[in-house]
């Protein structure tokens, strides 16, 4: 209620007009579909819905029919064997076949070792299949149903898909990068890129392990990531770390569907992008805005944090 007689400050008869006319002028953001939207139609019949999983470790059977929502192209950031043995990869790809998408795309992590063909016969096979060590190549094959990408570019529905499973030396599982090799490896990835699907995270967004506290994502991950114009990060690895951010014009997404006791009771993130062409401007600009600022975050990260969104479990 304004009292009789006050004059408003100048500034606030104007910024508000000029937050409302910059909000009409934007192109329209990628939205975060909750659990309670995913029967709701997308936006229009332009967009494109995307649904993510990660980390399923060989559980996938388990996830209940309520929580596989359709939509157009399935994302999986990759561990969905527990130690990559030929009847888990098979029995994914059966469950990835029928999931009521149009597209699936799949990346392996550092549980999927017969991925790995390097990783497996010099240590892999070794150390988890003693007694009945797996082909390799014959892994591959049966993972049926999906497009596979291991450092490799799609085009899906429209848009660019990179997937790439390494992560920074871990245990010493599959598809660890040497410590001091990452820079160069993300530096060698496409520029210009829509969706990165990486199976780690990158140091910041959903890499937050428990109870240590401690932040376990891929510091030269996440600068490939600034430096170019990608709209959407989706990662897993860190259990942890399951939810979404929005940073700098960057949607990350951490869907580890197992939670901390290694039960898939994570839901799906759902998301649904504009069409390609408008998601790209969006990015473009965010990158030509992150690179003019020099804001930077508690953790010294030279973008600024605009929204940020947690899930509960289903
Ligand atoms: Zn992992």
């Amino acid at each position: 209620m304004i009292c009789s007689g006050y004059t408003p400050p100048r500034v606030h008869a104007v910024r508000p007009a000029l937050r409302v006319k910059a909000f009409l002028d934007a192109p329209p953001a990628i939205q975060l579909v909750p659990q309670s939207a995913w029967l709701t139609p997308k936006p229009d019949a332009s967009w494109t819905r995307f649904v993510c999983f990660s980390d399923t470790h060989g559980l996938h059977e388990k996830i209940p029919a309520a929580n596989q929502p359709a939509g157009d192209v399935l994302l999986h950031a990759g561990d969905f064997t527990a130690t990559g043995r030929h009847e888990q990869v098979e029995s994914f790809g059966r469950w990835v076949a029928r999931y009521p998408c149009t597209d699936k795309v799949v990346i392996a992590g550092n549980h999927d070792i017969t991925f790995d063909e390097h990783y497996y016969s010099a240590t892999g096979a070794d150390r988890f299949h003693q007694e009945k060590p797996y082909d390799c190549t014959q892994a591959r094959r049966l993972l049926s149903g999906c497009t596979y990408l291991q450092d490799e570019l799609a085009e899906v529905q429209g848009y660019t898909i990179y997937g790439s499973p390494w992560q920074p030396a871990f245990r010493n599982w599959a598809f660890n990068m040497p410590r001091g090799s990452e820079a160069a490896h993300w530096a060698s990835t496409p520029a210009a890129v829509d969706v990165l699907l990486t199976h780690g995270p990158p140091l910041g967004c959903g890499d937050l392990t428990l109870p240590a506290g401690m932040r376990d994502g891929d510091r030269d991950l996440r600068t490939a990531i600034e430096e170019r114009a990608i709209s959407v990060h989706v990662c897993g690895h860190v259990h942890e770390g399951y939810g979404a951010t929005r940073r700098g014009g960057t949607l990350f997404i951490n869907a580890a569907s197992s939670d901390n006791r290694h039960e898939p009771t994570n839901l799906p993130l759902v998301f649904d992008c504009p069409p390609p062409q408008v998601m790209r401007a969006t990015a473009a600009a965010a990158l030509q805005e992150r690179q003019q600022s020099s804001e930077l975050d508690s953790l010294g990260f030279h973008v600024r944090v605009e929204e940020m969104f947690s899930f509960g479990k289903g």
